[in-house]
Protein backbone atom coordinates (compact mmCIF):
# COMPACT_ATOMS: atom_id res chain seq x y z
CA UNK A 1 0.00 0.00 0.00
CA UNK A 2 0.97 3.53 -0.56
CA UNK A 3 2.49 5.63 2.40
CA UNK A 4 -0.83 7.79 2.39
CA UNK A 5 -2.94 5.33 2.64
CA UNK A 6 -0.99 3.52 6.42
CA UNK A 7 -1.08 7.58 6.96
CA UNK A 8 -4.91 7.54 7.30
CA UNK A 9 -5.64 4.25 8.75
CA UNK A 10 -2.53 4.63 11.43
CA UNK A 11 -4.15 8.44 11.81
CA UNK A 12 -7.85 7.17 12.31
CA UNK A 13 -7.02 4.26 14.48
CA UNK A 14 -4.02 6.97 16.55
CA UNK A 15 -7.57 9.36 16.58
CA UNK A 16 -9.95 6.26 18.10
CA UNK A 17 -7.26 5.45 20.48
CA UNK A 18 -6.24 8.54 22.02
CA UNK A 19 -9.71 9.04 22.73
CA UNK A 20 -10.68 6.19 24.62
CA UNK A 21 -7.01 5.69 25.71
CA UNK A 22 -7.81 9.41 27.57
CA UNK A 23 -10.24 8.38 29.95
CA UNK A 24 -9.45 4.42 30.23
CA UNK A 25 -6.41 4.42 31.34
CA UNK A 26 -4.78 4.94 34.39
CA UNK A 27 -2.68 7.74 33.04
CA UNK A 28 -3.62 11.32 32.74
CA UNK A 29 -2.77 11.95 29.37
CA UNK A 30 -0.65 10.97 26.43
CA UNK A 31 2.33 12.79 27.31
CA UNK A 32 2.39 12.77 30.98
CA UNK A 33 0.69 15.84 31.39
CA UNK A 34 -3.25 17.32 31.51
CA UNK A 35 -3.91 18.97 27.74
CA UNK A 36 -6.62 19.78 26.05
CA UNK A 37 -8.58 17.11 24.06
CA UNK A 38 -7.76 18.05 20.39
CA UNK A 39 -3.73 18.30 21.79
CA UNK A 40 -4.44 14.45 22.60
CA UNK A 41 -6.42 13.86 19.04
CA UNK A 42 -3.52 15.63 17.16
CA UNK A 43 -0.94 13.82 19.05
CA UNK A 44 -2.72 10.45 18.79
CA UNK A 45 -2.97 11.02 14.94
CA UNK A 46 0.45 11.86 14.47
CA UNK A 47 1.44 8.70 16.64
CA UNK A 48 -0.51 6.40 15.32
CA UNK A 49 0.57 7.67 11.54
CA UNK A 50 4.01 7.70 12.48
CA UNK A 51 3.93 3.78 13.54
CA UNK A 52 2.26 3.41 10.82
CA UNK A 53 4.77 4.57 8.54
CA UNK A 54 7.60 2.60 10.40
CA UNK A 55 7.53 -0.95 8.54
CA UNK A 56 8.56 0.17 5.65
CA UNK A 57 11.75 1.54 7.15
CA UNK A 58 13.25 -1.32 5.20
CA UNK A 59 12.59 0.53 2.23
CA UNK A 60 15.25 3.21 1.30
CA UNK A 61 12.32 5.27 -1.06
CA UNK A 62 9.81 4.58 1.46
CA UNK A 63 8.54 8.07 3.03
CA UNK A 64 10.53 6.98 6.59
CA UNK A 65 12.88 4.92 4.94
CA UNK A 66 14.31 8.31 3.15
CA UNK A 67 15.32 9.93 6.27
CA UNK A 68 17.41 7.37 7.50
CA UNK A 69 20.81 7.56 6.01
CA UNK A 70 22.06 3.96 5.27
CA UNK A 71 19.75 1.97 7.44
CA UNK A 72 16.76 1.74 4.56
CA UNK A 73 19.39 0.19 2.25
CA UNK A 74 21.36 -2.25 4.89
CA UNK A 75 17.89 -3.28 6.23
CA UNK A 76 16.85 -4.47 2.38
CA UNK A 77 20.03 -5.82 1.89
CA UNK A 78 20.63 -7.82 4.58
CA UNK A 79 16.61 -8.49 5.23
CA UNK A 80 14.84 -8.01 2.29
CA UNK A 81 11.67 -5.56 1.99
CA UNK A 82 8.68 -7.27 4.09
CA UNK A 83 10.78 -9.58 6.35
CA UNK A 84 11.42 -9.49 10.00
CA UNK A 85 9.76 -5.51 10.18
CA UNK A 86 6.53 -6.79 8.51
CA UNK A 87 5.65 -9.22 11.63
CA UNK A 88 4.13 -9.24 14.92
CA UNK A 89 7.89 -9.59 16.60
CA UNK A 90 8.77 -6.30 14.25
CA UNK A 91 5.94 -4.54 15.22
CA UNK A 92 6.63 -4.73 18.94
CA UNK A 93 10.13 -4.41 18.65
CA UNK A 94 10.27 -1.25 16.49
CA UNK A 95 7.39 0.39 17.79
CA UNK A 96 9.27 -0.08 21.47
CA UNK A 97 12.97 1.49 20.05
CA UNK A 98 11.24 4.36 18.64
CA UNK A 99 9.14 4.83 21.66
CA UNK A 100 12.13 4.54 23.95
CA UNK A 101 14.09 7.40 21.37
CA UNK A 102 10.89 9.71 22.10
CA UNK A 103 10.83 9.07 26.00
CA UNK A 104 14.44 9.64 25.64
CA UNK A 105 13.68 13.07 23.99
CA UNK A 106 10.75 14.00 25.62
CA UNK A 107 10.86 12.39 29.43
CA UNK A 108 6.87 12.72 30.01
CA UNK A 109 6.17 10.30 27.33
CA UNK A 110 4.32 7.21 28.84
CA UNK A 111 3.42 3.91 27.56
CA UNK A 112 -0.06 5.06 26.18
CA UNK A 113 2.44 6.35 23.11
CA UNK A 114 3.43 3.42 22.85
CA UNK A 115 0.29 1.61 22.49
CA UNK A 116 -0.40 4.08 19.80
CA UNK A 117 2.65 3.36 17.79
CA UNK A 118 2.10 -0.04 17.77
CA UNK A 119 -1.62 0.26 16.93
CA UNK A 120 -0.31 2.33 13.82
CA UNK A 121 2.36 -0.49 13.31
CA UNK A 122 -0.18 -3.28 12.98
CA UNK A 123 -2.40 -1.16 10.76
CA UNK A 124 0.18 -1.12 7.94
CA UNK A 125 0.86 -4.81 8.56
CA UNK A 126 -3.36 -5.21 8.16
CA UNK A 127 -3.70 -3.53 4.54
CA UNK A 128 -0.22 -4.86 3.65
CA UNK A 129 -1.71 -8.14 3.94
CA UNK A 130 -4.13 -7.05 1.19
CA UNK A 131 -2.06 -6.85 -1.38
CA UNK A 132 -0.54 -10.04 -3.55
CA UNK A 133 2.85 -9.95 -1.57
CA UNK A 134 1.87 -10.54 1.58
CA UNK A 135 2.93 -10.01 5.39
CA UNK A 136 5.09 -12.57 7.04
CA UNK A 137 3.46 -11.90 10.15
CA UNK A 138 4.92 -14.90 12.27
CA UNK A 139 8.35 -14.54 11.27
CA UNK A 140 10.36 -15.79 13.11
CA UNK A 141 8.25 -18.77 13.30
CA UNK A 142 7.50 -19.29 10.14
CA UNK A 143 8.46 -16.74 6.88
CA UNK A 144 5.02 -17.89 5.50
CA UNK A 145 3.34 -14.63 3.89
CA UNK A 146 -0.27 -14.40 4.94
CA UNK A 147 -2.24 -12.54 2.22
CA UNK A 148 -6.31 -11.96 1.74
CA UNK A 149 -5.21 -10.14 -2.22
CA UNK A 150 -7.43 -7.63 -3.09
CA UNK A 151 -5.74 -4.62 -3.95
CA UNK A 152 -2.65 -3.74 -5.66
CA UNK A 153 0.06 -0.89 -4.08
CA UNK A 154 -0.90 2.20 -5.68
CA UNK A 155 -3.65 0.36 -7.87
CA UNK A 156 -7.18 1.71 -8.89
CA UNK A 157 -8.77 0.02 -5.89
CA UNK A 158 -6.69 1.34 -3.48
CA UNK A 159 -7.15 5.09 -4.73
CA UNK A 160 -10.92 4.58 -5.75
CA UNK A 161 -12.25 2.56 -2.97
CA UNK A 162 -9.55 2.31 0.02
CA UNK A 163 -8.31 5.87 0.51
CA UNK A 164 -11.79 7.41 0.48
CA UNK A 165 -12.99 5.03 2.80
CA UNK A 166 -10.13 5.73 5.31
CA UNK A 167 -10.67 9.71 4.90
CA UNK A 168 -14.26 8.83 5.96
CA UNK A 169 -12.94 6.89 8.82
CA UNK A 170 -11.00 9.38 9.73
CA UNK A 171 -13.55 12.51 9.24
CA UNK A 172 -16.13 9.92 11.28
CA UNK A 173 -13.43 8.94 14.39
CA UNK A 174 -12.84 12.97 14.84
CA UNK A 175 -16.34 13.98 15.56
CA UNK A 176 -17.86 11.03 16.88
ZN1 LIG B 1 4.84 -2.26 4.06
Amino acid sequence: MLWKTHALAGASLGVFLSNHLDTASPMPSLVGITVEPYVILTIGAMAGALGSLLPDIDQPNSKVGSKFFMLPTLLKVTIGHRGPTHSIVGAVTVSFLVWLLLSMIYPLTNMALYVLLLAGYISHLVLDSLNPQGVAWLWPVTSKKFRIPMFDTGGVGESLIVIPSLVVLLILVMVL
